[in-house]
């Protein structure tokens, strides 16, 4: 952009991920951005809270071999990753916790579901849900377990449900895969910043997105409060907020 000409001024709403990565690329390519956000800190959904000198994060945590945009950035900003801890399960009724099964984790698991993958809904990787819906209507237990993939219910299950995504009886087949493509649960990626599994940012996933808002014009406990669009232009109104 020479001489500055078509350079522009942005509003970006939101210092969550999203906002900040919009907000960091338009930088990048040159133009102002300024970004309005109503917490007291950035990172949303995404941010940590320490306690006794122990990272927690609130949201965002797992990154897996799939996430090599998000690697980059961390290595870009010179943060560095820890393997995610593993899981446990706790059996309510035996009183006792074990490791997540990793039953699904064979070849002979893995070429079934890609052969019906294939073959019977091959555009599921592609955004929307539409093209997969009919193949994919039933919940996912029962798609999993009358197409012989109950070691895929098995290893994936209680996770999807820990994280509040809701029972296995109940989501519909198309959730449960499209969440499992699109994370990279059946990535075939080797490994990423040297981990062979799930990894985080150490020091709390918020650390990264702090990282980030470090170079940016972030302004605090601002909150938008309307946007209007008229004869193209664009007002937009804020409210600042008092903390104590
Ligand atoms: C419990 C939990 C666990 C998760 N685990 C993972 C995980 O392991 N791996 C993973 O990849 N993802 C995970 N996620 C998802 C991930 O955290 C979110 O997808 C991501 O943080 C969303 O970022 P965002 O910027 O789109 O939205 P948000 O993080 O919600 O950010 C939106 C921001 O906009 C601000 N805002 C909203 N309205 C206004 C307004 N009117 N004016 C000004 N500011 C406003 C908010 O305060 C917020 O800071 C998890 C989410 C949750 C809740």
């Amino acid at each position: 952009m020479p001489g500055g000409q078509g350079v522009k001024t942005v509003i970006v709403i939101g210092a969550g991920a999203s906002g900040l990565t919009a907000a960091r690329a338009l930088e990048k390519a040159g133009h102002r951005a300024i970004v309005l956000e109503r917490g007291g800190e950035v990172g949303g959904k995404c941010a940590s809270v320490d306690i006794d000198g122990h990272a927690f994060d609130l949201g965002g945590h797992v990154c897996t071999t799939e996430y090599r945009r998000l690697a980059a950035l961390a290595t870009e900003l010179g943060l560095d990753t820890e393997p995610t801890t593993p899981h446990r399960v706790f059996d309510a009724q035996a009183g006792r916790s074990r490791p997540q099964s990793s039953a699904f984790f064979t070849y002979e698991n893995f070429q079934r579901y890609r052969h019906l993958r294939d073959t019977r809904f091959p555009r599921l990787g592609e955004p929307g849900l539409a093209h997969s819906a009919k193949a994919l209507s039933a919940p996912a237990r029962q798609w999993l377990e009358s197409h012989g993939l109950e070691a895929m219910a098995e290893s994936f299950g209680a996770g999807y449900t820990a994280a509040g995504y809701g029972s296995l009886d109940e989501i519909p087949a198309l959730y449960f895969l499209k969440y499992a493509e699109m994370t990279g649960l059946l990535s075939s990626a080797r490994d990423l910043l040297g981990h062979a599994g799930s990894f985080t940012i150490k020091g709390g996933f918020g650390t990264l997105w702090q990282k980030v808002a470090q170079d940016l014009d972030i302004r605090l406990n601002v909150e938008i409060e309307q946007i209007v669009r008229n004869a193209g232009q664009v007002r937009v109104r804020a409210c600042l907020l008092y903390t104590s």
